[in-house]
């Protein structure tokens, strides 16, 4: 950017306005730039009651940008600014740092705008306007991109502000925090490196907080902050204040690549390329006295969702500092007394906020001499607990409908409800350690860790670990992410800790001030009691209780109720559940149904709200020690006669698996799958054999039982594939042992035949695994049809059934019209389908998927979120033909991919008929599956 001088002179008619003012806000995609006529729109203003922007543009804008447009709109007092978009950030990366010269004139104009709104110019050394740069992207990201106050400080300036306030302390508190932010993010000092002289000026001055300084202290701290600039940088600290500017700009476009950034977007799913955006805003001051204040808040509980007024705030003090835990902060309600006038003003424009965006707003103010200014508002934060209560409750107030409800909550919120907590007779016996704040509930216990890459370390060892730290910092957030809960000594109900452990849904506890952490000597302190690192520690994030034990946890309140232990009329969050739930099935198109191999789990899966079982694998059922014998007899048998004669001792078995499915599942279909694993893994390995042989033979041990592994090592051996996973399984299988197929049919016909006979519905959907023509499907088909046929005949009762296939493998997708001519339904196996697409083994990914993610190769992993471009296509394909040869095929998908609420979004998309969950997942995939149908992505 050049200097202003130079600037003045340009023709103003060249800075392009396509957004008259009173125009109906632009859709929040615009067109791409190539297609605009005119000069692309970088820099948006916002001021004396009217933006250029407003809520809807959070892709241009970022969630921040957006926020203050729409509330300068609103007429709410918001310091004048302008945003420029998150274009401008894209253009930076992309052209390595140069940015277009149109976009120097449009802020040269903005900012001249803006001078006029906050009658003060940049740099004029009697006036002189003070500005912060902020960061902001779509998605909030707190913390994790850097904000500079104060930016326009330079020796001139200040004594100019001094002048103008007669209050040279603010003035160089001021300029000490600007320096200090802009060395940190622009030059790239550390932190520690500015709080160390910080420090040694406080001791010299015996100062215990900042707010005792006097403005000689806080002039010496400037003094030596440039001092280290000089010396860090071999240069002066920038004086010019519109190269502090775009300085400033640029450090905060860097920011978006700074490494946590990128840790908290993959861990979020947040999209690389978005980038963010910028805003310059004019400085309103909370550090001028004790008349002033800087504070956030949340329009109610985020941690509960109780509908109280929450926060905090500092007196005299800026930015930060509250977040920071620098002081700890007071308690928002005690505003009310220090600033009545201002407080009162903060709850009716809080509450007005809350109803305008129909969602609980997370709101920054300041308060410079008693008056107050609004900062940032945006959608809170909160955990899953609290997205149930708050959802429910707004439609208890009328201030949402059931529909809007359904798009407060992140589907994943549901997961958090089910987690366990501590059992309470248990956790009564153990004495309190210590109490902090209640920031995040729910139980954790383990091993104390002091540093984020431990948790990680011992994570990876697979010990579950506490993460104990004086406060968090951003950076620690890889480690947050393993930890079984945080537990923080300083800091408040919003500090970093806080609001990271809330939006993980980890259990959290802050500022248990008892607590001695000292993270180099990797110890831990509580009234002399000296706790070391790998000690023991559980915590009730809700009372914020700290206890030195390992304590059992205990079922959620959820699955107590759905056990049957708990009365639903004693559950609140059991109820609150249940009513979005019930309001989530009125909007989804998608029929909902469980993966459960047993009867329990299939119950389960029904009481939370499953219709149906996508994916009953009768393999599950061979593993009982009572079965296993006999599977492995089948296994062994090397005729077809003894086969027969396992098998048929299997039978009855089977039998009584798929009969107390059926009766779980209450006349809703069942899908059973025929055999599908090799069968090496149901024998006994290799290596384990040999030994036990040799043992046998030194020891000269039982002749009798040495033939017999001797045997069992042949047939190992002669099964021994080089790629099980595309060997003999699946439908070879099948069509290779034919008896298994029959046996499994007369097993699952039996069982409905007995189901109907006591009056009950079933309908079985007897499925053939990986098929990829259809001459194998037909193969087993005829098997199916003939059995089927001579076991209702047997049995004088006759039931409905289909029989499908499972598509899995990428030729059944191609040729899924000629499979449709004989099968009557189709379940995606999208684990398979995703390994055999990609030719990734999913037991062997995770030696590289890391190094995939962080070159961008892949966004996600592909077992978890379906890749809708390659796999998901096939899936499509699939949909099309076989449809097209067969109207009324039934089609659904029972990979792990129908509990990701990104696939569902997919899955409902393509028109399948339902989705089939893990039981646990099954709420996910309901709530899921109405905001797929109301094509709102949550949780984004
Ligand atoms: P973050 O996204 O990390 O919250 P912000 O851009 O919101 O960063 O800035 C952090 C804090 O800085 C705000 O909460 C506010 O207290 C302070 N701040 C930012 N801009 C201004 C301003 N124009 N005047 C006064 N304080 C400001
Ligand atoms: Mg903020
Ligand atoms: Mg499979």
């Amino acid at each position: 950017m050049s200097k202003k001088s130079t600037r003045t002179k340009k023709p103003q008619s060249r800075i392009p306005n396509p957004q008259s003012r009173g125009a109906k806000p632009q859709s929040p995609t615009p067109k791409p730039r190539s297609q605009r006529s005119k000069l692309p729109k970088y820099v948006y203003f916002f001021g004396d009651g009217k933006a250029d922007g407003d809520r809807t543009m959070r892709d241009q804008l970022g969630g921040k940008g957006a926020g203050l447009a729409e509330m300068t709109n609103a007429g709410l007092p918001v310091p004048p600014g302008f945003t420029m978009s998150t274009a401008v950030c894209n253009i930076y990366y992309e052209r390595k740092g140069k940015l277009p010269a149109s976009l120097d004139d449009e802020i040269t104009a903005n900012l001249r705008k803006l001078e006029k709104s906050a009658e003060a110019r940049l740099g004029d050394p009697t006036n002189p306007l003070l500005v912060s740069v902020r960061s902001g992207a779509k998605f909030s990201m707190p913390g994790m991109m850097d904000t500079i106050l104060n930016l326009g400080l330079n020796d001139r300036t200040v004594q100019a502000l001094k002048r103008r306030t007669s209050n040279g302390r603010f003035a160089f508190d001021s300029c000490r925090r600007f320096v200090q932010m802009f060395g940190n993010v622009v030059l790239d000092i550390p932190k520690e490196a500015f709080e160390h002289e910080f420090e040694r000026v406080k001791n010299k001055r015996s100062a215990k907080s900042d707010t005792d300084l006097d403005e000689d202290g806080l002039r010496d701290v400037v003094r030596r902050y440039k001092a280290l600039v000089q010396e860090r940088t071999g240069r002066p600290f920038p004086q010019d204040p519109m190269t502090q500017l775009s300085m400033a700009r640029d450090a905060v476009f860097r920011s978006w690549n700074n490494p946590r950034a990128r840790e908290y977007r993959r861990i979020y799913d947040i999209p690389d390329h978005i980038g963010t955006a910028v805003n310059v805003q004019m400085m309103v001051f909370g550090n001028t006295g004790s008349r002033s204040a800087t504070g956030v808040g949340f329009t109610r509980n985020p941690a509960t969702g109780a509908n109280e007024f929450y926060g905090e705030f500092l007196v005299n003090a800026q930015g930060e500092d509250v977040v920071a835990g620098i002081r700890t902060p007071q308690p928002i309600r005690e505003l009310k007394a220090v600033m009545p006038k201002a407080y009162r003003q903060l709850r009716a424009i809080t509450t007005r906020l809350e109803r305008h965006y129909k969602d609980v707003q997370d709101f920054e103010f300041t308060i410079e001499d008693d008056r107050l200014f609004m900062l940032q508002t945006r959608s809170g934060k909160r955990t899953g607990y609290a997205a149930v209560v708050i959802a429910t409750d707004l439609v208890a107030e009328k201030l949402v409908t059931p529909k809007e409800a359904l798009l407060l909550v992140d589907p994943e919120a549901l997961t958090q409800l089910l987690a366990p907590g501590f059992d309470p007779a248990e956790w009564r016996k153990v004495p309190v350690l210590a109490k902090g704040l209640p920031a995040s509930p729910g139980a954790a216990c383990g091993q104390v860790v002091f540093t984020a890459d431990d948790a990680v370390q011992w994570t990876n060892q697979g010990k579950p670990v506490i993460l104990v730290r004086k406060e968090t910092v951003p950076d620690d957030i890889h480690g947050m992410h393993v930890a079984q809960g945080i537990l923080t000594a300083t800091g408040g109900m919003t500090s970093h800790a806080a609001v990271v452990g809330r939006q993980m849904g980890k259990p959290s506890i802050v500022g248990a001030g008892s607590l001695q952490v000292d993270e180099k000597s990797r110890t831990l302190s509580v009234d002399g009691r000296v706790i070391k690192e790998g000690d023991y520690l559980s915590f009730d994030g809700l009372s914020g209780e700290v206890k030195l034990a390992r304590v059992a946890s205990k079922p959620s309140e959820i699955l107590q109720v759905v056990n049957g232990e708990l009365a639903p009329k004693r559950s609140d969050i059991y109820q609150r559940v249940e009513r979005l739930l019930k309001w989530a099935d009125k909007h989804r198109r998608l029929g909902i149904r469980a993966n459960a191999d047993l009867p329990d789990q299939a119950e389960l899966a029904y009481k939370f709200g499953a219709r149906g079982i996508g994916l009953c694998r009768t393999e599950h059922m061979f593993f009982g020690a009572d079965r296993l014998p006999i599977v492995q007899r089948m296994i062994l048998a090397d005729n077809a006669a003894d086969r027969r004669k396992a098998v048929t001792e299997l039978l009855p078995m089977q039998r009584s698996d798929f009969y107390g499915v059926f009766k779980a599942m209450h006349g809703s279909p069942v899908t059973i799958r025929t055999i599908d694993p090799p069968l090496h893994e149901f024998l006994p390995k290799r290596e384990e054999l040999m030994v036990e042989i040799a043992k046998l033979e030194v020891t000269n041990g039982d002749q009798n039982l040495l033939d017999q592994k001797r045997k069992l090592l042949n047939r190992v051996e002669q099964l021994h594939e080089f790629n099980p996973m595309l060997g003999h399984r699946g439908v070879r299988l099948g069509i290779t042992f034919p008896e298994i197929t029959e046996m499994q049919t007369r097993a699952i016909i039996e069982a409905a035949c007995q189901v109907a006979k006591e009056g009950q519905k079933v309908v079985p959907e007897i499925m053939i695994p990986l098929v990829g023509h259809v001459k194998e499907f037909r193969d087993q088909k005829e098997i199916v049809d003939r059995v089927a046929a001579d076991t209702m005949k047997a049995q004088g009762v006759r039931v409905p059934y289909l029989v499908g296939t499972m598509i899995e493998v990428p030729r059944g997708a191609l040729a899924a019209g000629d499979i449709a001519r004989e099968a009557e339904f189709f379940s995606f196996g999208t684990n398979d389908l995703t390994q055999m697409t990609f030719g990734f083994s999913r037991d062997d990914i995770g030696k590289f998927l890391r190094a995939y993610q962080e070159k961008k190769i892949l966004e996600r992993d592909p077992f978890a979120s379906l890749d809708t471009e390659g796999v998901g296509d096939l899936v499509r394909i699939a949909v099309e033909r076989g449809r097209r040869t067969r109207p009324d095929l039934k089609l659904g998908v029972c990979g792990e991919h129908s509990g990701d609420p990104a696939s569902i979004h997919f899955f409902d998309k393509v028109g399948l008929d339902y989705v089939s969950a893990s039981p646990y997942r099954v709420p996910v995939a309901r709530l899921a599956a109405a905001q797929a149908a109301l094509s709102v992505r949550v949780g984004d």
